[in-house]
């Protein structure tokens, strides 16, 4: 069946990949992104030259009403939703914790926590089956950092992906019998832009080979398991958090 699903910060790197990931299976997707709407119109082209379809939604996941619009727009193009992909997500640069004002960290909050939390939230009210939705997944996108802490980097950021992983196991517990599973990928040290914005653009290259596998993941390695669990093959799969991060 051919599924439409929303996938925040779908503009560039991991949403991407998850995004014409979809669209090979010939699926719908909104693609979401804050700010680089090239990037976006990039990425919708890529669905459809993939065999899929695709919108580009401009919207900040950290504004409420920019989230309902988003999630509006996905259904009235494609005429349903059947997943989500809470991906959008920010680190800033490397310091301690000592040294973070709280206008980073509030930022960081407010995008990977608050941002997620609606958009959950959203997806709750529109897929549950006592509030007459269908059913679908919700997919969070988590991090290693949940677990490793990001000592002396970030552990605002690491916090954040912490409170993923603890949305991921309430709300799975919450929506088992709506018909919604919710499930959590936690990515190691994957190529994307988003190591620049933390200004250190080498780091999943210098990091990634200190990992049991020996190289730095790429976003279709990510997408790849987002766009299974979002999939009816992952059918009996909620409440769990997939590591991938090469053994990290
Ligand atoms: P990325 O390459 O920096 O891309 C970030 C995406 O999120 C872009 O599409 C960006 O849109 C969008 N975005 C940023 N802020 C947003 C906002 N406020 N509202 C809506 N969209 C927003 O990042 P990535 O590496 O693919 O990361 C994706 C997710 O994976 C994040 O949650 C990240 O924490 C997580 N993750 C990544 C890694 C890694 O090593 N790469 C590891 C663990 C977890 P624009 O293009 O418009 O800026």
């Amino acid at each position: 069946m051919s599924k439409v699903i929303l996938i925040t910060g779908a503009s560039r790197g991991i949403g991407r990949s998850a995004a014409i990931l979809a669209g090979r299976r010939g699926w719908s997707v909104g693609v979401n992104y804050a700010s680089n709407a090239a990037a976006a119109d990039e990425t919708v082209a890529a669905v459809v030259a993939a065999g899929g379809k695709a919108l580009a939604i401009h919207g900040d996941v950290s504004d409420e009403a920019a989230i309902v619009a988003m999630f509006d727009a996905t259904e009235k193009a494609f005429g349903k939703l059947d997943g989500v992909v809470n991906n959008a997500g920010i680190v800033a640069p490397g310091s301690a914790l000592a040294d973070m004002d709280i206008a980073r960290m509030k930022r960081i909050f407010d995008i990977n926590v608050l941002g997620a939390y609606l958009c959950a939230r959203e997806a709750a009210r529109r897929l549950s089956a006592s509030r007459g939705g269908k059913g679908g997944s919700l997919v969070n996108v988590s991090s290693a950092a949940a677990r490793l802490g990001g000592p002396n980097e970030y552990v605002d950021y690491a916090g954040s992906k912490g409170a993923i992983d603890t949305l991921t196991i309430g709300l799975a517990k919450e929506l088992g019998r709506e018909g919604v599973r919710v499930n959590a990928i936690r990515p190691g040290l994957i190529e994307t832009d988003i190591h620049a914005s933390g200004g250190k653009p080498d780091r999943a290259q210098v990091l990634g080979v200190q990992t049991p596998i020996g190289r730095p993941g790429t976003a279709d390695e990510v997408g790849e398991s987002i766009v299974w669990l979002l999939s009816d093959a992952s059918s009996y799969v909620t409440g769990a958090i997939l590591d991938v991060a090469g053994g990290r």
